[in-house]
């Protein structure tokens, strides 16, 4: 794999195996792949790879390239200390990534492409357009750039910036390899988070490929009359599609799934909608351990959208809880700098 614009090696991108299948084509003993591995995932550029010699120190920097993206804006949250910011990549591009601070560890959210396909119409993420899908280096770069910045480890991730994970799956399945692999940043797979709009087919690859991670789906309305009004992925695979791919993927795998559901005011957060979605999760999961993140639409101009009251809210709760399904409402950070990833690039688009 090669750099966009400059046709260098993507190194980043490689797994230790790669890594040492090329360090042997140039004479060198595979015992430097876990070095070199190690110094690329902290972030230190060839030439500062101290215990590699000085002529191999060189190619690399002739002949690759380490893709972390620069930092082309940055807020930072008054409020709870939340990092946004907007990276550039290598050929231009824009993405977005946010650093929070939870009591469970230093988490990043981060993007998997350069806007997005699926066009769900409350989402900010589409609107600049599609440009294209990242590299796994471009992924990992995200975590390294943000944990170089703060100065602090990272413990959790979570993907759910910009772009459809399951719409570039490849580079995304790679991409988990790298940051739970031993010898590099090592995040446990059971700290990683994946969010869906609902690719089926994709989301019974990834049942099998005997991951930890959390699989987060975004469902936003329980019928699919109105899950296709906002989300035009449902009218190729619908709620009853969706929901008999997230069971298999619980029985493949045994870790609960986690609902997204954004509460739109007068779309999709009525009592009767409430009482729908309850039935529609028991109908195909059961008993099934699963939970439902329930989120104030975070308000994107465009969308002609508006976030549901707090007493909307609360009753939404409060229905699905007598049925008996676990919801909370998402502790929102960031909220004075539009931490909610979209809405930088669109603006800086604008421009
Ligand atoms: N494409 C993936 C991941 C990216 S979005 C997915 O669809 O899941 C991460 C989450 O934020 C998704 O649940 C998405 O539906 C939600 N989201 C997008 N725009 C939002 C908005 N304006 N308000 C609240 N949640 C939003």
């Amino acid at each position: 794999m090669t750099d966009l614009t400059t046709s260098k090696i993507d190194l980043l991108s490689f797994d230790i195996a790669e890594l040492t299948e090329l360090l042997q084509t140039k004479g060198q003993p595979a015992y430097r792949a876990k070095s070199i591995f190690k110094w690329m995932h902290q972030g230190v550029g060839f030439e500062s790879m101290s215990d590699q010699p000085a002529r191999l120190r060189k190619e690399l920097e002739d002949e690759c390239c380490l893709a972390i993206p620069t930092i082309r804006r940055r807020l930072v949250s008054k409020l709870d200390g939340t990092v946004k910011y907007l990276f550039e990549l290598a050929d231009g591009c824009c993405i977005e990534s946010v650093f929070m601070r939870y009591e469970h560890g230093n988490t990043v959210c981060l993007s998997s492409q350069a806007g997005c396909r699926m066009g769900c119409r409350f989402c900010a993420s589409h609107i600049g357009g599609f440009e294209r899908s990242l590299r796994p280096s471009e992924m990992l770069g995200q975590v390294i750039a943000a944990s170089r910045d703060t100065g602090e480890r990272v413990d959790n991730l979570v993907l759910m910036g910009i772009g459809e994970p399951l719409d570039n799956y490849d580079n995304v399945l790679k991409f988990l390899r790298l940051v739970t692999a031993e010898g590099g940043l090592n995040i446990g797979a059971r700290h990683i988070s994946l969010s869906t709009c609902g690719i089926v087919p994709n989301i019974d690859r990834l049942a099998g490929e005997g991951l930890q991670i959390t699989l987060s789906v975004s469902l936003h309305a329980a019928s699919d009359e109105k899950r296709s009004e906002i989300m035009p992925v449902n009218r190729k695979w619908g709620v009853d599609e969706l929901l008999a791919a997230c069971r298999r993927y619980f029985e493949r795998t045994g870790r609960r799934i986690s609902f997204e559901y954004a509460l739109i005011d007068g779309v999709n957060d009525n009592r009767h909608e409430a009482l729908s979605l309850a039935a529609v999760l028991r109908k195909h999961l059961g008993k099934m351990p699963i939970h439902v993140n329930l989120i104030p639409v975070n308000e994107v101009k465009e969308s002609g959208f508006s976030k549901s009251s707090r007493e909307q809210v609360d009753a939404f709760v409060k229905t699905l809880k007598e049925k008996g399904i676990n919801a909370t409402v998402r502790r929102k950070l960031g909220g004075d700098i539009n931490a909610s990833c979209g809405q930088l690039r669109m603006n800086e688009k604008s421009l």
